[in-house]
């Protein structure tokens, strides 16, 4: 196992995290002897970055994380997981939280503690709240350890949250899709030179890199100067850039933990050649064009007015057509249909058509005609019949 050291503390996490988000289910259930063999397994193999979040199969993730880490376990890995705005409404909130937290964990301490998913409003919302007072104070008793933030929104804003704290790291979602999209390269870089550790979100961009190939980047890897497989490109694109820390992946098959394992033994810095580098361009680009809309996710277009999170709606419409998993897609959509993991409803069926967003659109996107086609292929009753699963698996109800 290869690891790296984040900057402010000299702390040395393994390169790739183990995600607590998508363990193995049974009957609509953790499969706990299933997810506690594969997490040990890996832990055993080296990885020390376990990463959660209170909404994560629907609170059960953190609750099986405290038994599965039972045995010594805890005490080998540093364990992350997140404070979810939609679930603050005060300041008490955030400390109750924590505590609940902490208990479903089982442990007196998070080595690594997020605020989840901010974008502009999320973040405004806690600063008003007094979330900066809380980090310090939850430092300050030890029962966090570090404190960091996980990013949806817009550069612009993440430069902001990024400046106005002391952050010890941060978790962007990147992978070779996104460079211009959310935080992006320049997000990415702009923590690097603020000596903020990375970690890293969506590397496979919700297996859409790594399975359900279009035919023509299967023969862009085909006569690649080297053969491996889509995830092992997508997973070492990423370990190249020097500014990431941890590359979190979502696991739960063990043919995929042993490959990725196999895989981070040898992904240092700067390793891809300018001919692999080129394999990977060839690729990005192929699926670019494959894309319904041409979004490159700058995110001029916002704030929408009406709320709609523009490049996200693309995004989720995009991955769609091109090979992700629908059942991913329709479930990421209906979390925007219901306020999943963000603060408040974001998808495309808010759109007034007031004009506003194409008028910045660099691309020159019809965005609120294209917003139509998303709402008519993604807000259906196909997603809708799989709220209340989504509900389930992404529910902020905070219990003990
Ligand atoms: S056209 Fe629709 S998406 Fe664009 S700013 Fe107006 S309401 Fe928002
Ligand atoms: S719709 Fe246009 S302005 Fe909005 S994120 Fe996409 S490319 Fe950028």
């Amino acid at each position: 196992m290869l690891y790296r050291t984040v900057p402010k503390t000299g702390e040395k996490l393994s390169i790739l995290g183990f995600g607590a988000m998508r363990l193995p289910t049974r009957m609509g259930k953790i499969d706990e002897e299933r997810a506690t063999k594969q997490i040990r397994g890996a832990i055993d193999q080296g990885v020390n970055y376990i990463d959660t979040a209170l909404p994560y199969h629907g609170g059960d993730s953190e609750r099986f994380l405290g038994r599965a880490l039972q045995e010594g376990y805890r005490e080998k890995v540093k364990l992350a997981t997140k404070l979810p705005p939609q679930s603050v409404h005060t300041r008490e909130d955030m400390d109750r939280i924590l505590d609940i937290q902490l208990k479903k964990l089982k442990t007196d301490n998070i080595d690594y503690y997020l605020l989840h998913g901010l974008g502009a409003e999320s973040w405004k919302k806690l600063c008003d709240l007094g979330v900066l007072e809380f980090l310090e104070k939850a430092k300050s008793s030890g029962k966090i350890r570090n404190a960091g933030l996980s990013f949806h929104g817009d550069r612009k804003t993440f430069r902001e949250i990024i400046d106005r704290y002391d952050w010890t790291f941060c978790q962007i979602q990147y992978n070779f899709l996104d460079e211009n999209n959310q935080a992006g390269t320049e997000g990415l870089q702009y923590a690097g030179s603020k000596n903020i550790a990375v970690m890293v979100m969506e590397p496979l961009r919700g297996g859409m890199l790594s399975t359900h190939l279009p035919a023509e980047v299967k023969q862009v890897y085909a006569k690649a100067p080297v053969q491996r497989s889509a995830a092992e490109w997508a997973l070492r694109w990423v370990w190249n850039h020097p500014e990431v820390t941890v590359v979190l992946s979502g696991m739960n098959d063990e043919g995929h933990i042993d490959e990725n394992i196999k895989t981070c033994q040898t992904a240092l810095p700067h390793t891809m050649s300018d001919a692999e580098l080129a394999t990977v361009t060839e690729v990005a680009g192929l699926y670019k064009r494959l894309m319904k809309v041409g979004c490159t996710g700058c995110a001029y277009c916002m704030p929408c007015p009406s709320g709609v999170n523009i490049p996200m709606c693309f995004s989720i419409y995009n991955d769609y057509h091109i090979g992700a998993s629908h059942l991913i897609a329709r479930g990421m959509y209906g979390g925007m249909l219901m306020g999943g993991v963000m603060a408040g409803r974001s998808d495309a069926s808010l759109c007034k058509g007031c004009g506003k967003c194409a008028k910045a659109c660099p691309q020159h996107i019809a965005i609120p005609q294209e917003l139509k086609k998303v709402n008519s292929t993604m807000g259906g009753l196909r997603t809708k019949i799989l709220m209340p699963i989504v509900r389930m698996m992404f529910s902020s109800e905070v219990k003990e």
